[in-house]
């Protein structure tokens, strides 16, 4: 870690020793610490009040046990966890991930990122995040069901619309959410936004589903248009093929883009004619199934196994949208030596911190996670609203909602950025701008929190 402030380096030496094993919530710290370099010169008073220092440690970390029944009848035992991060500006607000890879690490990057994340939207919400190593592929409807139950048999005690609303991540989308939620209100007899990403039935909100994936493109035409570019006939690669990139191929699309490939877990697939979306949502929606049946029923498209591969594709914009550090500074390499113009994360922190240089060194526009993929947060905040309010909004307002919210998020970083003398560079203004409106708080409310 390039860290130039000796205090900021100090803070990330103890972050260092307290949580050894811990890689990627390492990353996600030293990432944002060497941003604030220049705020911490300026402020002496943040680090009096050891802002810096309070911001790094979860604010309370919950670990248990989720034991469940298969459909043969055998005791199944997952961890779960919910990491409650920050609370200054609002109720932790975060999603809930079932993927085989969670561990604390990856809970706690997550977390921490949401934080920043969260400040950046304007909306009144802190960052949290949670999740569980149970693995939903191949498990059938009942074991999701059961699964989901135990989790939130625990995960009750310490949530509420006041306190903690999570919402769904990797692995957890409607289904989930309407299983999780239910047992909510079994335990609870009570009916309260506790959740986001509901279904439109029972208090879900219209564009919740499109939500990341239409902000993210939102927030790269900003991008693009203060460069004097934009989506119109470019080509564009989305990793990933779930909730994100579906919807970011929607809305690159929308906007004159061409999207020539998309991956899942086992590999790629490359349609120079441009992604047949109904086929990918019938796959992956309607079906859950892999994306190798996509060349399968596409004439024009071809499969490739391993997922790495798809930054050899060429194209002008790049979106990975399926995990963390998922784009590597070989496929920085690739994607600059084809000409990519643009990257702009849908994922949490995909890119690694070698590629991320990699590309501002290659003055490629670079759009960070926390500010590019917040649009997914900003309207769960607006689901909340409404469930507080007893009332729904249409798809188009909402829509509009989160299109002010992804240019304001981009005119936030962008100005902190020219403010602390790294202008264009947008990880450090998106990491300044989410950080002063948290330390604000903090420092308002005292020291004990
Ligand atoms: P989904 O579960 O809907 O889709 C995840 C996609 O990424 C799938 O195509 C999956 O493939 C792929 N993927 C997952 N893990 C890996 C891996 N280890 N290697 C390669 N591919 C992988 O999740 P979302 O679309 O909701 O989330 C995608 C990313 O966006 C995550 O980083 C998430 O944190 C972030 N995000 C999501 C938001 C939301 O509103 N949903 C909001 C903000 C950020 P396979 O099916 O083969 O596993």
């Amino acid at each position: 870690m390039k860290i130039a402030n000796e205090y900021l380096a100090k803070v990330y030496a103890d972050v260092e020793a307290r949580n050894p094993g811990e890689p990627e919530f390492l990353q996600a710290v030293g990432e944002v610490l060497e941003s604030l370099s220049p705020v911490a010169d300026r402020r002496p008073d943040l680090i009096k009040a050891g802002v810096f220092d309070r911001i790094v440690e979860p604010e309370r970390m919950i670990t248990f046990r989720v034991s469940w029944v298969d459909d043969a009848g055998n005791v199944r035992v997952n961890r779960g966890y919910r990491v409650q991060f920050n609370s200054a500006i609002g109720p932790y607000k975060g999603g809930l991930r079932l993927h085989p890879s969670v561990n604390a690490s990856v809970i706690k990057f997550l977390g921490f990122e949401q934080c920043f994340k969260n400040s950046l939207t304007t909306l009144p919400m802190g960052g949290g995040k949670g999740g569980s190593d149970f693995d939903p592929k191949g498990k059938s409807d009942g074991e999701i069901m059961r699964f989901c139950q135990s989790f939130m048999t625990e995960l009750e005690k310490h949530i509420g619309q006041f306190t903690d609303v999570p919402a769904g991540d990797i692995g957890v989308g409607a289904r989930e959410i309407g299983f999780m939620y239910g047992q909510y209100k079994r335990i609870r007899n009570e009916v309260t936004g506790v959740l986001t990403g509901k279904s439109i039935s029972y208090g879900g909100s219209l564009a919740r589903k499109e939500a990341t994936g239409y902000g993210l493109c939102y927030f790269a035409d900003e991008m693009l248009r203060a460069a004097g570019k934009s989506f119109e006939g470019k080509t564009v690669v989305i990793s990933g093929s779930g909730n994100v990139a579906i919807y970011a191929c929607e809305k690159a699309t929308a906007l004159g883009g061409k999207v020539v490939a998309m991956s899942d877990s086992s590999g790629y697939v490359v349609d120079p004619d441009g992604i047949k979306l109904d086929v990918i949502k019938q796959i992956k929606e309607v079906e859950r199934g892999r994306i190798v049946e996509y060349a399968k029923r596409v004439p024009t498209a071809s499969f490739h196994e391993g997922c790495r591969g798809i930054w050899t594709v060429p194209c002008d914009i790049a979106l990975p949208c399926a995990t963390q550090n998922e784009l590597d500074l070989d496929g920085a390499k690739a994607l600059v030596a084809n000409g990519c113009i643009a990257v702009a994360e849908g994922a949490n922190m995909p890119s690694t911190p070698d590629a991320v240089e990699y590309f501002q060194a290659n003055k490629v526009l670079f759009a960070p996670a926390k500010a590019s993929n917040a649009g997914g947060v900003a309207t769960s905040g607006l689901e909340m609203s409404q469930n507080s309010l007893r009332m729904s909004w249409s798809f188009e307002e909402v829509d509009e909602k989160l299109h002010g919210i992804m240019k304001n998020i981009y005119a936030a970083a962008a100005a902190a950025a020219k403010e602390y003398g790294c202008e264009g560079n947008l990880v450090a203004g998106a990491n300044i701008a989410g950080f002063l409106k948290i330390a604000d708080a903090m420092l308002w409310q005292g020291i004990a929190y």
